[in-house]
C-alpha cells in the first residue's frame, strides 16, 4: 500500500510546527539555555523550508527547490550545532554553511534529474544528522536523552540510505516506479518519525541538565560559591560509611572567623560578605583537591580532609591561620581579620556522625577562641595551639602530638 505523499507532506509541518512551538516556549522560559533557540531556528527553517518544497509543485519549480532544500538542509545543520551548543563546543556554523552550499550546488548541477534532486536531498540531510549523532553518542553516552535522540537520528539516516538506494536503482533501471513510490513513502515516514523523536530526545537532554543545575544550587552557598551546609551534611554521612568500611579515618576543622561582628558593625554588612568571600577564597586555595569547604553558618566554615589523621589535620589548620592572617589584609579597606579553628577526627564508636563529630570540633574552636583566638584546637587536647608561625606551629604539633 502506498502512503498519499500529501498527508505526509502535511504531517511534516505538522509536526514541524508542533516541536517549534515547544523550542520557542522553552527558549522564551530560559533565556540562558542557548542550544533551545538553536534548535527552535533548526524547526523554524526546516517548517518553512517544507513549506516552500510543497508549494514547487510536481514539475518542481528551480527557485523554489533551491530555497526549499537550503532553508531543510541548514535547518538539519542547526540541530548539529544545537548539540554542538548544548555540549559547550563552539563551532559548526561554517561547516553548516559548507554542507549548505555545497548541497545546493549540486542541486543546481544536477536540477533536470528529479532522482539527482531526490538524492542530494537525502545526503544533505544525512550529513549534519551524522555529525549530531556521533557527537551525542561521542560526548554523553550515559544520558538517556542523547540516547533518544542518537537513535531516531540514525532510523533517520536509514530512511534517507533506504531513499537514495531506491533512487540510484531507479537511474540504472533496476527498480520499479510503483515500488520506488511505495517504498520512498514509507522512507520519508521514517524520517518523519525520527525527527519528532530526536527532539523529544534534546528535551529529555534539557531536563536533565535543568536537574543537574538544580541540583548544583541546592548544595551551594549563594554568598561564597563553596557548599553549604545541607551538603555538609551528606558528605559527612558518606564519608562516616566510607571510614566505617576502609577503617581509615577522616577529619574535620571547624573554622570561624574572629570578631566577625565588630567588622560588620564598624564596615558595615557588605564589606563583612566581603570579608566571607575573601576567606572562602584564601581557604579555597589552601585546601588539597580532595579536601572540601563548606560554609555552614554566618562567619562559621568547615573542612573536610578524607583519608587524614587529626595529627595530618593539625598542619593544615596551623597553615590555614597563618594563610588568613597574612593574606586577609590584602583586601581592599581591610585591615585583616584571623580565624579560630577547632580540629577533631572521626572515629567508629561514634554513633550519630554530624552531632559527634561537629560536637567535638566545636569543642575545640570554643577553646581556641577562649585562648584568644587566632589559633586552633584539637579536640581531647587541652593544649592550644596559637598560629604564630609554621615553625613555630611545627614544633608545637609534635609537643601537641606527643602529649596525646
Ligand atoms: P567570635 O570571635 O567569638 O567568633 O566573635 P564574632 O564577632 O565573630 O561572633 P560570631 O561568630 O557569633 O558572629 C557571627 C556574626 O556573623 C553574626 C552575624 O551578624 C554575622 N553574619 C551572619 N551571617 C552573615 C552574612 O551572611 N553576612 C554578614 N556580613 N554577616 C553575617
Ligand atoms: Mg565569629
Amino acid at each position: 500500500m502506498k502512503l498519499d505523499f500529501l498527508t505526509l507532506y502535511i504531517v511534516i509541518l505538522l509536526n514541524s510546527i508542533t516541536v517549534a512551538i515547544i523550542w520557542g516556549a522553552i527558549a522564551y522560559r530560559y533565556r540562558n539555555f542557548a542550544a533551545a533557540r538553536v534548535w527552535l531556528a533548526g524547526c523554524v527553517l526546516t517548517t518553512v523550508g517544507g513549506c516552500v518544497l510543497a508549494l514547487q509543485g510536481n514539475e518542481g519549480s528551480f527557485v523554489l527547490a533551491v530555497a526549499g532544500n537550503g532553508f531543510v538542509i541548514y535547518g538539519f545543520c542547526l540541530f548539529w550545532v544545537g548539540v554542538r551548543v548544548f555540549y559547550g563546543l563552539p563551532g559548526g556554523w561554517k561547516l553548516s554553511a559548507i554542507v549548505t552550499g555545497g548541497s545546493l550546488l549540486l542541486l543546481v548541477l544536477l536540477f533536470d534529474s528529479l532522482q539527482g534532486r531526490n538524492l542530494v536531498y537525502a545526503g544533505g540531510q544525512s550529513v549534519p544528522l551524522v555529525l549530531a549523532a556521533y557527537h551525542l553518542l561521542r560526548w554523553k553516552r550515559h544520558d538517556l536523552g542523547a540516547w533518544i535522540a542518537a537513535s531516531a537520528m540514525i532510523v533517520g539516516i536509514v530512511g534517507h540510505a533506504i531513499e537514495s538506494g531506491l533512487n540510484i536503482g531507479l537511474m540504472m533501471g533496476h527498480v520499479d516506479h510503483d515500488f520506488y513510490t511505495m517504498i520512498e513513502s514509507y522512507a520519508l515516514l521514517c524520517v518523519i518519525f525520527s525527527g519528532v523523536v530526536w527532539n523529544f530526545g534534546f528535551a529529555v537532554m534539557s531536563i536533565e541538565r535543568l536537574r543537574e543545575e538544580l541540583a548544583a544550587l541546592a548544595i551551594k552557598d549563594e554568598l561564597t560559591g563553596v557548599a553549604n551546609r545541607r551538603h555538609f551534611l551528606a558528605v559527612l554521612e558518606a564519608e562516616d560509611k566510607r571510614s566505617r568500611r576502609s577503617n581509615r579515618p577522616f577529619s574535620l576543622l571547624l573554622i570561624d572567623i574572629d570578631h566577625f561582628k565588630g567588622i560588620n558593625d564598624s564596615k558595615g554588612h557588605a564589606f563583612g560578605d566581603r570579608i566571607l568571600r575573601h576567606f572562602a577564597q584564601i581557604a579555597d586555595e589552601s585546601i588539597r583537591s580532595g579536601d572540601v569547604l563548606f560554609r555552614i553558618g554566618g562567619d562559621e566554615f568547615a573542612i573536610l580532609l578524607p583519608e587524614t589523621t587529626a595529627r595530618e589535620a593539625e598542619k593544615v589548620a596551623a597553615a590555614l591561620v597563618v594563610a588568613v592572617r597574612n593574606r586577609s589584609a590584602s583586601q581592599e579597606g581591610s585591615d585583616g581579620f584571623t580565624i579560630s579553628v577547632g580540629v577533631a577526627e572521626w572515629s567508629a564508636d561514634m554513633s550519630l556522625i554530624a552531632g559527634d563529630l561537629t560536637a567535638q570540633a566545636d569543642e575545640a574552636l570554643y577553646r581556641a577562641k577562649a585562648k584568644g583566638r587566632n589559633g586552633y584546637a584539637i579536640a581531647g587536647l587541652s593544649v592550644l595551639l596559637e598560629a604564630e608561625g609554621a615553625h613555630i606551629n611545627v614544633v608545637r604539633l609534635s609537643e601537641a602530638s606527643a602529649r596525646r
